[in-house]
């Protein structure tokens, strides 16, 4: 597990798949080319792990000045529909990749790798199997135990011709007949006993529409796909190491010249706190135990969007992770440390209060006001100051105050002298209760000498404390997000559903927060730090008026801590 502090620097590290690639440059393989492509497929929406793969299909190109085209594996149509692949195209671009003139769907084959496979049954590689998928997959064998030769394997190639053109015109059923490829049912390697090529399927195809009966399984399409691209690495998790000597023989059964795609596995992605199959995702969105795709608790690409992620916060994670044969678990607060990171170093600062607790200044003048200055972000001077603006009615977090103060705590309490960061300091001279006795305001008197903030004759208080004034707060919807799972592992039990481990606390919704009235002007997606509160964006939610925000990730507070102690 990697320790969400390490690593400070988003090296651009070189992995053992680029080292692969330059010594491939070096023997001068497919005349110096280097082509990727990120091939998903359009069966849901896009999550961290695909992520990890753009950025290294899409890096790779890059650094060796190569290309990465994007590729819809769409050949399973009963699961796949338009608006994955319009989604999965807004979110590679929006993590900056740019596949230029080179969008490609598997379904873009569907004529060629029909007449690859009419080849194949004129060759004798390929048969029609009348069986059902249950006996075929009954004679596969074992790992151990090689497999049984079925009894349609040596059909003539004018019957499997015959037959297979009448698969394709659909006068079969579904699951009456398949196509496979005859390689060999005693091989060590599973993948290699007679693989299905070709089923029937008589589904709405969400691009060929009803033009196809017949439908190539994934592992006759992909390498093929690839091949037809000139596509050099044909990266992949390495759940597929044990396909590739199939991905192989298809391969040299196409071959022409010298050129030939070559299949290189890495481990995928997995994240504590968090699911990462599609299914499992689409299975939270359908039964409603989240707010769709893009609820900003989902580790999809959208959902992080959404929450407040950058795509440089994204691309600077996957660099830090790196990539590496063996599986494993990465901490989410690595993810977290990312963007808060980048995040510290462009976000717009502002203060607001979450909890709100009013504070009348006794001795500042009713109806006047003024303004003081505020530094936009420490991290960049250059993003410059605003004007905060300060009145005799403030709010301030309920939190911040104590009536009866613990030893350790350091900020507001009766008889107290606290500073209001910027403005001034005060001073709490009285509680005000109602008849239940629940603190109604705080009565505070200001030291005008203290203006900005700054000590008027070197004295000293122990906490800083943000505000707003009651007069020129915006009122302002704030969504908190705790780790949607309350399990490290949740998929990862085997006989315990992974949602029974969905942390019921996951969404705290703060409807009555007063931020600054400098977010007036925010638009959906902005990011602001909140000073001690953490960074938070505009959510779409947001109305005229009534801004919602979502806390991206609470911040790890330096100047409060070091004005507390
Ligand atoms: P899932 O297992 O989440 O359903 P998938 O592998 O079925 O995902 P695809 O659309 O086929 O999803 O994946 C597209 C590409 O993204 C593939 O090259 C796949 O290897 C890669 N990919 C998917 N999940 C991860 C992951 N967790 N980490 C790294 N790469 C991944
Ligand atoms: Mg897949």
């Amino acid at each position: 597990m990697t320790n969400g502090t390490e690593n400070k620097e988003p090296a651009k590290k070189s992995n053992f798949i680029h080292l692969q690639i330059e010594q491939d440059l070096k023997d001068n393989k497919n005349n110096g080319r280097v082509h990727t492509r990120f091939p998903p497929e359009p069966n849901g929406y896009l999550h961290i792990g695909h992520a990890k793969s753009i950025c290294l299909n899409f890096g790779i190109a890059e650094k060796f000045g190569g290309k990465c085209n994007l590729r819809f594996d769409d050949t399973n149509p009963t699961k796949e529909e338009m608006e994955y692949v319009d989604s999965i195209m807004k979110d590679v671009r929006w993590l900056g990749f740019d596949w230029e003139d080179r969008l490609f769907y598997a379904s873009d084959y569907f004529g060629k790798l029909y007449d690859f496979a009419v080849q194949l049954i004129n060759e004798g590689k390929a048969y029609v199997d009348d069986q059902g998928a249950e006996t075929i997959s009954q004679q596969k064998g074992t790992p151990t135990r090689p497999g049984m030769e079925s009894p349609f394997r040596d059909r003539s190639s004018e019957e499997n011709l015959d037959l297979f053109q009448r698969m394709a015109a659909g006068e079969f059923d579904e699951g009456a007949r398949v196509l496979r490829a005859k390689i060999d049912m005693a091989s060590p390697n599973m993948h290699m006993r007679d693989p299905i090529i070709y089923r029937i399927m008589k589904a709405h195809h969400h691009r060929t529409g009803g033009k196809w009966q017949v439908y190539p399984m994934y592992d006759f399409a992909h390498g093929q796909s690839d091949y037809w691209e000139g596509i050099t690495h044909s990266v992949c998790t390495l759940e597929f190491e044990v396909h590739r000597p199939l991905y192989n023989w298809f391969i040299d059964q196409l071959i022409e010249g010298d050129y030939r795609p070559r299949q290189v596995e890495f481990a995928r992605l997995n994240l504590t706190y968090t699911v990462m199959s599609k299914r499992r995702l689409l299975e939270l969105v359908k039964e409603g135990y989240v707010n769709g795709w893009d609820d900003p608790r989902m580790p999809t690409i959208s959902g992080l969007r959404r929450r407040g992620y950058t795509p440089e916060s994204i691309r600077s994670f996957s660099d830090r992770i790196g990539v590496t044969k063996v599986d494993g678990m990465i901490d989410v607060s690595l993810l977290e440390y990312s963007v808060r990171d980048h995040l510290n170093k462009t976000a717009q600062r502002v203060m607001g209060v979450l909890n709100p607790m009013k504070v009348i200044i006794t001795n500042y003048p009713e109806g006047q006001e003024e303004e003081h200055d505020a530094i936009n972000n420490p991290e960049d001077p250059e993003m410059g100051s605003r004007k905060v603006s300060f009145s005799r009615e403030l709010y301030i977090e309920q939190e911040d105050f104590m009536e009866d103060p613990p030893r350790k705590f350091f900020r507001l309490a009766l008889g107290r002298e606290v500073r209001l960061r910027y403005a001034y300091f005060i001073t709490c001279n009285d509680v005000i209760k109602d008849k239940d006795g629940n603190i109604t305001e705080l009565h505070c008197t200001y030291d005008p000498a203290s203006r900005g903030g700054n000590s008027p004759d070197g004295r000293k208080v122990k906490a800083t404390l943000h505000w707003v004034s009651v007069k020129h707060a915006v009122k302002a919807e704030v969504r908190l997000y705790d780790r949607l799972f309350n399990d490290e592992d949740p998929g990862g039990h085997k006989d315990v559903d992974f949602k029974e481990f969905l942390n019921p606390d996951s969404l705290n919704v703060l409807p009555e927060c007063f931020i600054e009235p400098f977010v007036s002007d925010a638009k959906p997606l902005d990011n602001f730090q909140f000073e001690r509160l953490g960074y938070f964006n505009l959510d779409f939610d947001s109305t005229p008026g009534k801004p919602v925000f979502n806390r991206t990730v609470p911040l790890r507070d330096s100047w409060t801590k070091e004005q507390n102690k």
